[in-house]
């Protein structure tokens, strides 16, 4: 073993140390301060720990170069944003008081707005985005959801997931855009939104300088083939040629490579066998240079244990492996002990060279410098105001209104929907008609997500009572049951809300794809008593084939977060038409599954790009011809 001496050692540091300087470049600046670091200082920075473990001495003795809280709020449940902000500033004022004052970077999972927090605007899941197709929307929606973690002093989303799920059966289905690598390449322009337009010749790495000097960085995810595991199973293999490899899941990445996103993160799943952490060739060749990627590869949570089956078995061997396939920063996020030990053992034994310990170290170096951490490592409070805006609410209801795909309306000529609001007494139903926690879905408030008030919002059942006419009586029920129906049997129509129960991960990997809560049943006892429309609130298409006859009409909401009330009594009632189409294909059962477009087996009960309109402006001039449209 080389003494840990005959490194570089540690130095005094004066004020006017370039690397101290904003007014010398970037390139400089880095170099400038990488020659100071003692290599304890080195892996401090390369190591990512969660807030619980987060005290004040182990980010001083350790050096820790960034801290995160895995989809849980923090510092407590129910924080409030300026909370957020304290705990933030809190690390960052421990980390600005060690020796080379470098700043602690903070991240988040804000996948749908800042998820994490009460309060926060929380925009559809990406899958009803993708079905939305609207890439200024998705810039404005990046924009909005940067403006919000800043608010609370978090400069790094763990965001966008620019994932191709191939299989509806994977539990993260919900966090990709669409099963088609074109819609995810038009929809990872969220980027731009996150991070501002990069600025011409630059490399990947640059997110821009926001008004008022503030900056967030965004981080694509999860490199590469997570959406086309086998059997759709979170974390599995992902079988295919480097050809289609490339050509279905890695397309996204050079988009996000162009628009200079700042930070890559690997992915949990393996490419034919070579879990994607330990894969040399596709990380750094491929990714670091021949796609010039030059930001901060992130690994996944405690993906070096993960790297063997069971986890943990051989940590040094795993840890070896990451770095030198070329991550950059350990999402450790507990056990840091472990990896600053092993760190030192496989540097002074020579395992993992100096040169990638650098290059890592230069990345994250490099993003903090951009970032303008170490001028602005404080939250800036003038931006409160910011969180949970009303016009960020507003985007969020013109999101949800054009993630809405209409799969059916009516049977034969007679068309349900738009829906009057002058009827005289309509029934709501169903388990997803009054819970916020269910629309929103997984990664809200907590990890899985939950039932309930979980957070600020407006539900269906709210968003169908504003709506409608004075005079209307909205009876909700949400079980109604044969004795109900026949007690209560002058409903103009029944508006039907049903769906998946939030999942998030592993945890929503299904084979089934059914509806919760006896959702079918709601459908069989009511539809065939009354006029149906059914709104399906779910990360996915589910087993709908048998009781679409039963039904009028036939609504796709997918999760559509906080504002789903309001943006979906827009459309329902008329006054927005429908705009989406189906970002993936819906399946008639799950033996065709997988089953994509193009596929030879291509059976579909909806096929991708499906999506019918009300041709509200037809319906005005009298004309209430038919309204297919397949994109
Ligand atoms: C997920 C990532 C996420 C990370 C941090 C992991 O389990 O795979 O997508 O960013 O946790 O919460």
């Amino acid at each position: 073993l080389l003494p840990l001496f005959l490194f570089p050692s540690a130095s005094a540091i004066t004020a006017e140390a370039p690397y101290k300087d904003p007014s010398f470049p970037i390139e400089a600046r880095v170099s400038d301060l990488l020659s100071r670091m003692t290599i304890k200082e080195k892996i401090g920075q390369m190591a990512q720990i969660d807030r619980s473990v987060a005290f004040p001495e182990v980010i001083r003795e350790l050096a820790i170069g960034s801290v995160l809280n895995g989809g849980e709020s923090a510092p407590e449940p129910g924080a409030t944003p300026a909370m957020w902000a304290d705990m933030i500033d809190g690390y960052q004022k421990v980390a600005m008081s060690t020796r080379l004052q470098i700043p602690v970077i903070y991240g988040t999972d804000a996948i749908h707005g800042h998820n994490n927090i009460v309060g926060a605007t929380i925009f559809p899941h990406n899958i009803g985005l993708g079905a939305a197709r609207d890439e200024d929307l998705m810039v404005r929606i990046g924009r909005a959801t940067a403006l919000e973690v800043l608010a609370t002093g978090v400069p790094y989303p763990f965001a966008p997931c620019i994932a191709v799920c191939r299989d509806p059966r994977w539990g993260r289905c919900y966090e990709s855009y669409s099963e088609d690598t074109e819609i995810v390449r038009r929809m990872a322009k969220i980027i731009v939104g996150l991070q501002g337009l990069p600025p011409t010749n630059h490399t990947s790495g640059y997110p821009f300088v926001a008004k008022g000097g503030r900056y967030v960085m965004g981080c694509a995810k999860h490199f590469t083939g997570d959406g086309g595991t086998e059997g759709g199973v979170d974390e599995n293999n992902t079988v295919t040629t480097y050809k289609e490899l490339y050509r279905i899941h890695m397309l996204p990445y050079k988009d996000a490579m162009a628009m200079g996103v700042s930070s890559v993160m690997a992915s949990f799943s393996s490419w034919n066998g070579v879990k994607m952490h330990a894969n040399h060739f596709l990380l750094t060749k491929i990714l670091k240079q021949q796609m010039s990627f030059k930001g901060l590869l992130i690994s996944d949570w405690e993906a070096v244990e993960r790297l063997t089956n069971p986890p943990g078995l051989n940590y040094t061997h795993g840890l070896k492996a990451v770095i030198n396939a070329g991550i950059d920063m350990i999402m450790i996020p507990f056990e840091y002990e472990k990896f600053f030990t092993t760190m030192h053992f496989l540097v002074s034994s020579g395992q993992i060279p100096i040169s990638r310990i650098d290059d890592a170290v230069t990345r994250i170096l490099r993003v903090k410098f951009i970032l303008g951490l170490f001028e602005r490592p404080m939250a800036d409070r003038s931006l409160f105001g910011m969180f949970g805006h009303k016009k960020h609410r507003e985007l969020a209801r013109e999101a949800v209104r054009k993630s809405l795909v209409l799969l059916k309306n009516g049977k034969g000529d007679e068309k349900l929907l738009p829906l009057s609001k002058n009827a005289p007494k309509i029934l709501v139903a169903g388990s997803h008609a009054h819970n916020i926690g269910y629309q929103c879905g997984g990664w809200t408030i907590t990890w899985q997500g939950s039932s309930g008030n979980t957070t600020k919002g407006i539900t269906i059942l709210e968003g169908i009572k504003k709506a409608v006419s004075k005079q209307t009586q909205v009876v909700f029920e949400e079980r109604p049951d044969e004795k109900f129906l026949s007690e209560n049997n002058d409903f103009s129509y029944a508006i039907v809300v049903v769906g998946e129960l939030p999942y998030a991960e592993f945890n929503g990997d299904s084979k089934e794809l059914r509806l919760a809560l006896d959702g079918e049943e709601t459908i069989k006892t009511l539809c065939s008593k009354v006029k149906c429309l059914v709104i399906i609130v779910s990360g996915r298409p589910v087993v709908m084939e048998p009781y679409v006859d039963m039904m009028e009409a036939l609504v796709a909401a997918w999760l559509p977060g906080s504002e789903a009330g309001n943006g979906i009594a827009d459309v329902i009632f008329g006054d927005f038409d429908f705009h989406g189409k189906l970002s993936r294909t819906w399946f008639r059962r799950v033996d065709q599954l997988p089953m994509n477009y193009g596929d030879s087996h291509y059976d579909p009960l909806y096929p991708l790009g499906f999506g019918l309109q009300m041709n509200l402006s037809l319906l005005k001039s009298g004309n209430v011809t038919s309204s297919s449209s397949t994109v």
